[in-house]
């Protein structure tokens, strides 16, 4: 089995259980025309221990899901409580009590456009979240991709779809070929867009700046989440707006934000440093408020705990 999988023995597919090494579908079928979801399960209490296991956004995840699926004209089978159903089972099965991440994949079958095979692979992961994991204070050196970010009027990036991932494939595999840890996309129109897998945000005079939806990026759950609560709890300024590349150059603090990523602090961007202290504070703040929210130490947020 692959390393990949780090312990993930079984997955859900097409309503049952099984190895995920026997989790096989026909080599005809036009899997590029897939979409799929990221989403996380936590530990309560304590992010790096062991405890109850709970979704963290399953509504938000599903509604993107079958967002995706509407955009790619596909028809999922199944009703999201099933999914969970299905989630609840493998991870029973797989006998998990730490920290999981889950990619339910949803791809066509050849000849018939509209019918899909749903799999949900899980594998454990590591937090790079402040307060476990030095990791999160590394050196991360960035690249303004020459890539542009794919745009809506060719392959939507709002939909999750495996295809807009040959796009990052690109930026990502440039950004290691030239030294760099990973890349930025801009836009058709030259303005910043995202991460190649994680949404972009910066600091700027204390108050936090993100591309909006239209600047081609994916509509990500993390990012909907801090434009809530990092006004609203942690009472910093948030704007939604168009973003420069010399903006970014001459920013306070950068980040990235996703499902995966959690929370991301890039050190610099063509070799410009950024700013004067590495991580920022703010980024500092957002991490260590996102840790309590998905561990339910926050009560307004404990509505997006799903236990498993
Ligand atoms: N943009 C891209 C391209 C992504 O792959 C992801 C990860 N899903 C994100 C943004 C962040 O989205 P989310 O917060 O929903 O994980």
């Amino acid at each position: 089995m692959s390393a990949a999988f780090n312990g993930a023995r079984y997955c859900w597919i097409d309503g049952s259980v099984v190895e995920t090494e026997r989790a096989l579908v026909s080599a005809m079928e036009p899997i590029y025309l897939g979409i799929f979801e990221g989403i996380k399960a936590y530990i309560q209490g304590d992010i790096g221990g062991e405890g109850r296991l709970c979704v963290f956004s399953w509504d938000q995840h599903m509604d993107r899901l079958w967002r995706s699926a509407a955009i790619d004209g596909l028809k999922i089978p199944y009703s999201r409580d099933e999914l969970l159903k299905g989630l609840k089972e493998v991870v029973d099965v797989n006998g998990f009590r730490s920290n999981i991440y889950i990619q339910p994949r949803i791809w066509p079958m050849a000849g018939e456009p509209e019918e899909v095979h749903v799999v949900i692979p899980v594998w454990r992961f590591n937090t790079i979240l402040p307060s476990v994991n030095p990791e999160f204070s590394k050196t991360r050196r960035f690249m303004v991709s020459s890539w542009r970010r794919i745009s809506s009027d060719a392959l939507p990036p709002q939909a999750k779809s495996w295809a807009n991932y040959a796009n990052s494939n690109l930026a990502a595999r440039e950004a290691k070929r030239c030294g760099y840890d990973s890349a930025i996309f801009l836009d058709s129109r030259g303005f910043v867009s995202e991460g190649t897998g994680a949404c972009l945000m910066i600091v700027r005079d204390g108050r936090l700046i993100t591309p909006p939806v239209t600047a081609s990026i994916l509509e990500s759950v993390t990012r909907n989440l801090f434009l809530e609560f990092v006004p609203y709890d942690l009472g910093i300024p948030t704007e939604v707006r168009d973003l420069t590349r010399a903006e970014l150059y001459a920013s306070d603090e950068v980040f990235l934000c996703g499902t995966g990523g959690e929370v991301t602090p890039i050190t610099s961007i063509d070799d410009i440093k950024l700013g004067v202290e590495y991580p920022g504070p703010i980024t500092e703040r957002i991490a260590d408020y996102y840790s309590q929210v998905l561990t339910g130490k926050v009560d307004k947020y404990s509505n997006r705990l799903t236990p498993i």
